[in-house]
């Protein structure tokens, strides 16, 4: 029986720049306010929290970006990574489509996120900066910094969502054993968090709440930084080396994509996989569809506003324009830990409002239908957030059957999933819940919504 066919590049083809999305779209973006006076922010507003080279980057109209040799050289631990075609999937689904997946799960972490944290704890290095302050939910972000942390000899102290902490104790030990320090949040640690904790003692924290945690630490302490593993603009372009590399591996396979898919939390991965192919299509080459996927849980780009919103719930971060679901809103505890945000990445919002990309949302039960059907055939475990690519590239396919036409369909397999597996447990014995759309408590939470002019 035909296996996967693997598309390698060798070492030397890790991109030299990252590719800024901003240099080709037609309207430039909302500019972020400031989230006391409503006003746009100026650089010096973002020094407290990041190194000058990464708000140059966030604000950077430049096409492209060069990365440093030793972030090259820190990839070379993992990148490229690999292109396969998925024969035997397809064969069990009968279908004529051919199903390509780049798959990110070889980093150390086991997802994309270290071709941002390495970058950013570079960059930080680079400026003097000692100790970086963060968030994680389902803990692969908290990882991944982590493990850049110990290899750049930064400390980190990681602000990890409180469910997480106690559903995912693997992901906590992992953390603690490449040197950071983690608490539960919200934690006594932080005036945000001491605030919540005499509020609601039990609280099982978000992402939101993490981040003003991380913020706050960050703003308080000369010696830190703060860093975020997704939304912002630096942080979706470092992950452009996926989209680069899949375009020349798909060039090896001899193919162009009909539809690119990948799953959106923060829009992260999704941004690093569709920008380069959005970007070429913008400039005349190919003509893929592009295809966001989040849960109906945290459905910011289905079923969201697009409006000026703060990042947190503390409203410690400034207001960017982007599908939300308002920063009070506490998504379901899905077991894609990493999708449970109430927003979306700016650029991804302005693509999206500008029509340039298509959003998808699908429920808990068909991801991991898709996610063990995808590992009985391509033999790797998927993490939970990538099943919701997953499911969306099997629809296509079963729709191409139904048609009875090719098509070539491309996703990101963002992580591999060997932290997760009490949830696939959960859904192999049927205990998985779907959630409806929470309209009510979207509502509520969207009455919240700052006001901003103009
Ligand atoms: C964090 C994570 C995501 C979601 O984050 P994005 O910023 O939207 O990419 C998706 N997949 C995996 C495996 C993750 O770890």
């Amino acid at each position: 029986m035909s296996q996967r066919t693997k598309f390698v590049l060798d070492e030397e083809r890790i991109p030299r720049t990252w590719y800024n999305i901003v240099a080709d779209l037609p309207v430039p973006p909302p500019p972020p306010l400031h989230p006391g006076t409503g006003l746009p922010l100026g650089p010096d507003d973002l020094a407290p929290l990041f190194p000058m080279a990464l708000i140059l980057q966030e604000v950077s109209t430049d096409r492209y970006i060069e990365i440093p040799d030793p972030i090259r050289d820190a990839y070379q631990l993992y990148r490229p990574s690999p292109v396969y075609r998925a024969h035997r999937l397809e064969k069990a689904l009968d279908t004529p489509a051919h199903i390509y997946y780049k798959y990110e799960g070889v980093s150390p972490g086991g997802s994309h996120k270290p071709n941002t944290a390495f970058a950013q704890a570079w960059f930080n290095k680079n400026e003097g900066v000692k100790r970086l302050a963060t968030e994680t939910g389902a803990g692969q972000w908290g990882t991944s910094l982590a493990i850049a942390g110990a290899l750049y000899g930064l400390e980190v102290k990681v602000y990890m969502v409180r469910a997480s902490y106690d559903q995912k104790p693997y992901r906590r030990m992992l953390m603690e054993v490449y040197g950071s320090e983690v608490v539960a949040s919200p934690s006594p640690t932080t005036e945000y968090g001491r605030r919540v904790l005499a509020a609601t003692p039990d609280s099982p924290g978000s992402l939101g709440m993490a981040i003003s945690e991380a913020v706050e630490d960050a703003a308080t302490r000369d010696d830190t930084k703060y860093s975020l593993g997704s939304v912002l603009n630096h942080v979706l372009l470092h992950q452009t080396v996926i989209g680069q590399e899949a375009i020349e591996q798909m060039a090896m396979a001899g193919e162009e994509p009909d539809v690119v898919i990948a799953c959106a939390g923060g829009g992260s991965n999704f941004a690093g996989m569709a920008f380069p192919w959005l970007g070429r299509k913008l400039r005349g080459t190919g003509t893929p569809r592009i295809v966001a996927v989040e849960p109906e849980a945290a459905p910011s780009m289905t079923r969201g506003v697009y409006t000026y919103d703060f990042g947190d719930t503390a409203r410690l971060t400034p207001m960017v324009k982007m599908h939300t679901l308002g920063h009070d809103f506490i998504p379901e505890p899905i077991h894609a830990g990493g999708l449970r945000y109430h927003g979306m990445a700016p650029l991804v919002s302005l693509v999206k409002d500008l029509g340039l990309i298509e959003a998808r949302a699908v429920h808990q039960n068909p991801t991991f239908e898709a996610g063990v059907l995808f590992a009985r055939t391509e033999a790797i475990l998927p993490a939970p957030e990538s099943n919701h690519a997953i499911r969306v590239a099997i629809d296509e396919a079963l729709e191409a059957r139904e048609e009875g036409t090719p098509r070539v369909i491309l996703f990101n397999l963002s992580g591999h999933g060997h932290f997760d597996l009490s949830s696939y447990e959960r859904y192999l014995s049927g205990a998985l819940q779907d959630f409806e759309y929470p309209a009510e408590r979207v509502r509520a939470a969207l009455a919240a919504l700052p006001v901003v002019g103009g």
